[in-house]
């Protein structure tokens, strides 16, 4: 593991396009469960009150699950070291930007200046009729559905529900970085959401040189994984932060 932490701090302090690509893995030590397996979200909520159709049928009953799980206990989570390692890369030039599947906001609370959303952030509420955002903490949520104060409809928490599509501008900058990447550091995503997953794909297709961390192995290990740190994000992070402080100093 030494060996494969150095290569990969050295990678990255040669590097002069760094991108890191995450998914829900990073936010699982700040006490975020993924949305699969055996303690994920969808062992204890039915996927459906994140889809379309039944979210515009039934506003009620989904907003009650959402505030649970979007507000009531995502809001509660703290970035964990991964994040702030992550923002510590950046603040001293070694990291361009983050790409994130996830819609916890935590890259940003923890100092990330630059993090394209690929699926939106939970964070925000929005009009689906005249387009208004607004921030979630400011919405009354005493009353389900909350509703736009301009016409009334029901508002729709600004992350993408099943089958929508991605948010544009990040789309295009997530598909940009990734093209422009030296080194991609790929944490915490086994890579089974599409299109999200080609990200990385199409960094490797770049010739880019893929670092994954990850306590288990992914589909992306064996097809364009270069270096593969087998572990928890928020304990290799740091440690890989602080061995390309070590070299810069060195
Ligand atoms: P996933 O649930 O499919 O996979 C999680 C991955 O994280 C697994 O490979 C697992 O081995 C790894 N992992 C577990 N603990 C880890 C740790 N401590 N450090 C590093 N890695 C760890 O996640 P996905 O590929 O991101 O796909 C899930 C989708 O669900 C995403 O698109 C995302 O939008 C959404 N989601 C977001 C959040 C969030 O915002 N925090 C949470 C759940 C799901």
């Amino acid at each position: 593991m030494t060996d494969y932490l150095d290569k990969a701090a050295r990678l990255i302090r040669e590097s002069g396009y760094t991108v890191a690509f995450t998914g829900a893995g990073i936010s699982v030590e700040s006490g975020i469960p993924p949305f699969r397996g055996e303690k994920g979200l969808w062992s204890r909520y039915d996927p459906k009150i994140l889809d379309l159709d039944y979210f515009y049928s039934n506003p009620h009953d989904s907003w009650v699950k959402i505030k649970e799980i979007f507000y009531d206990f995502f809001g509660k989570a703290q970035p964990n070291p991964g994040h702030i390692a992550l923002a510590g890369l950046e603040q001293q030039g070694w990291l361009k930007s983050v790409v994130t599947q996830n819609i916890d906001n935590l890259h940003q609370e923890a100092g990330s200046q630059t993090v394209w959303e690929f699926h939106g952030n939970s964070q925000w509420v929005v009009c689906p009729q005249c387009g208004a955002r607004h921030f979630a903490s400011e919405i009354d949520m005493s009353e389900l559905p909350p509703r736009c104060h301009e016409d009334g409809s029901v508002l729709k928490p600004d992350f993408i529900f099943f089958g929508e599509g991605i948010p544009r501008k990040a789309y295009d900058q997530s598909f940009e970085a990734a093209r422009k990447a030296e080194v991609m550091l790929v944490v915490g995503t086994t890579g089974e959401v599409m299109p999200a997953s080609m990200v990385p794909y199409e960094a490797a297709r770049n010739g880019a040189t893929i670092i994954e961390i990850n306590p288990e192995t992914t589909p992306f290990t064996n097809q364009i994984t270069h270096v593969f740190l087998e572990g928890k994000a928020g304990e290799v992070l740091p440690e890989l932060l602080a061995r390309v402080r070590q070299l810069s100093a060195g």
